[in-house]
């Protein structure tokens, strides 16, 4: 396979918009199945579409990998569906991990798998986790999700820890029903555990009935009350993308929030997206994305794929209209990885 230059350290990247934003992260959708059915994401399961879709092959992600990588990607994360799922997962974070310039290689799991597999992950050169965990309560998870999983999903936390993961990242829809009512479990659950504990406000889907209107808490009130308990806002590492950081002396964990109807979430947006069927999306909401397929199919095609790429972002909007109450309906995040 053809190698190509690696920028050095440093180096501005190749990714930049028009609002000078750098652009160091991609989030790598590898599949669209999943075998959880969050209400939230995929009410009804996942169904395939009419027309067979085929995922990113492992010689494609490679090319990708490859590809962003040149351009000044530092990071990738691996996400769906379920990413695990796919019988090359291994292999697939594996090839990721030795792609010369990725410094960090994230997954996005459920983490039904995690028990067992993490060490497995750990050795194919996975360096950070962030698993789903929406209730602490397993009758809630249950109905939540619709698995029974949770015992197993926080031994599997636990083993990463065992295993010698620094951190995990724990992801929690914020909803109105659930995670707001049961913020004192999960805070006293990172007590004494180095997690980070992602609350991210519910987004409207197009999957979505009233769900969205009945469930959505803005994030906003959960920051007022842990600041009235102490939680001290951090200033933003600039791998924490949007998230907000909050701390507290008596906590083992952190707090992180994810506000995306907020103003100015997007100023400090640093990454882009693709889909597992090879199509590059700009922003998590709004915009059909731009087809990546036909380069990626030979190493030869590399200088035309970053062509593309570069401009493509230049098509990049300053922000999203969330707040406008445009959805920029995605008909879940399962079909991009959150
Ligand atoms: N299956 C993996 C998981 O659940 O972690 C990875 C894919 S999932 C789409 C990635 C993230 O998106 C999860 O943390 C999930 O909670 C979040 N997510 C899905 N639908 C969402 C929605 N409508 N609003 C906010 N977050 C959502
Ligand atoms: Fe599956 Fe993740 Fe969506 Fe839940 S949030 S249905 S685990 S893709």
């Amino acid at each position: 396979m053809q190698t190509i230059p690696i920028r050095n350290v440093g180096e501005p990247t190749g990714l930049i918009d028009r609002f000078q934003r750098q652009y160091v992260y991609l989030r790598l959708s590898i599949t669209d199945v999943c075998n959880f059915r969050c209400n939230y994401c995929l009410p009804n399961g996942y169904r395939p579409p009419e027309h067979k879709q085929r995922f990113l092959t492992l010689p494609e992600i490679q090319r990708v990998a490859r590809t962003f990588a040149h351009l000044g990607t530092e990071k990738i994360r691996l996400t769906g569906g379920e990413p695990t799922l796919r019988k090359d997962f291994l292999d697939i974070a594996h090839t990721i991990a030795q792609t010369q310039g990725i410094r960090q290689l994230a997954l996005t799991t459920n983490g039904y798998r995690m028990a067992r597999d993490v060490a497995l992950w750990k050795e194919a050169g996975i360096t950070h986790l962030n698993v789903s965990v929406d209730s602490l309560d397993p009758r809630e998870f249950h109905l939540i999700t619709g698995e029974n999983k949770l015992g197993e999903i926080l031994s599997g936390i636990d083993k990463a820890f065992e295993i010698g993961y620094p951190k995990v990242k724990v992801n929690a829809v914020l909803m109105k029903q659930y995670t707001a009512k049961n913020l004192d479990d999960f805070l006293r659950w990172i007590q004494h555990r180095p997690i980070q504990m992602r609350f991210i406000e519910l987004m409207e889907t197009g999957e979505m009935d009233h769900f969205f209107h009945q469930q959505h808490l803005s994030g906003q009130s959960i920051l007022e009350r842990l600041v009235q308990e102490g939680w001290q806002l951090q200033t933003r590492d600039l791998t924490d993308g949007p998230a907000k950081i909050l701390k507290h002396p008596d906590y083992q964990g952190e707090i992180g929030l994810i506000m995306p109807y907020e103003k100015n979430f997007c100023a400090s947006c640093n990454r882009l997206r693709v889909s597992a069927t090879g199509k590059l999306h700009l922003c998590l909401f709004g915009e059909e994305g731009v087809d990546l397929r036909d380069l990626l199919q030979d190493d030869s095609q590399h200088l035309q794929l970053e062509q593309r790429l570069k401009s493509a972002l230049q098509g990049k909007r300053e922000h999203h209209y969330l707040h406008l109450g445009d959805s920029g309906v995605r008909n879940n995040l399962a079909s991009i990885g959150g």
